[in-house]
């Protein structure tokens, strides 16, 4: 079994490949060999738990992962880490890597393909280029995980676990609070990775719901208030959402007085249910 976490062993894996790391690709590799253990304890996956994995790399999470889990299944997009992989996880044959694109799959179809257990969870050190995109694709994919645990730049760990109605609240906090609970559970350096990333880590925990927590009658127009909302965040709700809906101020300024809020309201204030009616209301 291979230490994943030992800088040298890294090392010699990489070079027999000849690889160079992608930035373009987020390939930040954990090192910190406190990490993957605790992420894949927090995540809650148990020998009857079929996991998904985002961005094996060399597969540190991964095998952590495969210790617990029942099975695996990992993407990795760097066909260049296949052969790695191949060494990495020969001792795990829970576990399996596919070389796609996480944002290209049809996720129910596979995971209805690849897992014979009721019970999945996600778990992952994300690519932090599309952090929010996979987070909402998760989200929305139609599968309903039991825990997504996953490490994301700090500063979108803040973001999308601050309260919504509170001023670190933004559109991916409202939109992602709609779908799920969020947790923020501990911070990653940015020296536990090789190389180390010019921004500081830490991993979140998101629960998804087995129901709305607000009525909503059409989700996509939902979310477009919740993004129009947002979109100029110097300006007042009225304006944004003005401009975001095409609708004149003073019908939003009308919306947002019968539901008791004034016309400088902004929408950092606004809480899931006071989206929920102005999307009734300008709908
Ligand atoms: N899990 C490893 C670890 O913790 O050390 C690697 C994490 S690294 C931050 C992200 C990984 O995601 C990279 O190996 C990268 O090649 C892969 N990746 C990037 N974009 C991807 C995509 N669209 N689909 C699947 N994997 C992707």
């Amino acid at each position: 079994m291979y230490d994943l976490t030992n800088i040298d062993t890294i090392k010699k894996l990489l070079s027999a490949q000849g690889f160079n790391f992608s930035k373009a690709l987020g390939q930040n590799f954990l090192i910190d060999p406190a990490v993957c253990p605790e992420m894949a304890r927090r995540s809650g996956v148990d020998a009857a738990t079929g996991v998904i994995e985002i961005g094996a790399g060399i597969g540190v999470l991964t095998a952590e992962l495969a210790k617990r889990a029942k099975k695996v299944v990992s993407f990795e997009l760097d066909a260049r880490l296949l052969p790695v992989l191949a060494k990495t996880l020969a001792d795990f044959p829970n576990t399996e890597v596919l070389n796609e694109d996480v944002m290209k799959v049809d996720l129910p179809a596979l995971i209805a393909g690849h897992f014979d257990a009721d019970d999945i969870c996600v778990c992952a050190n994300l690519p932090y280029y599309i952090t929010s995109p996979i987070i909402m694709l998760l989200l929305e994919c139609g599968v309903r995980f039991r825990t997504i645990t996953v490490m994301v730049q700090k500063e979108a760990a803040e973001r999308i676990c601050a309260p919504v109605g509170g001023k670190n609240c933004g559109a991916l906090t409202a939109a992602v609070s709609y779908y799920a609970e969020t947790e923020y559970l501990f911070d990653v350096d940015r020296s536990s990775f090789l190389p180390p990333p010019n921004v500081d880590s830490a991993v979140i925990r998101l629960r998804p719901r087995t129901a709305p927590p607000v009525a909503v009658t059409d989700e996509k127009y939902f979310f477009r208030v919740i993004k129009s909302a947002f979109a100029q965040r110097r300006k007042t709700a009225v304006n944004s959402l003005a401009a975001g809906l095409g609708k004149s101020k003073a019908e939003v300024a009308d919306a947002l007085a019968r539901l008791g809020l004034p016309a400088n309201a902004r929408a950092e204030t606004f809480t899931l249910a006071v989206f929920a009616q102005l999307a009734e209301l300008l709908q």
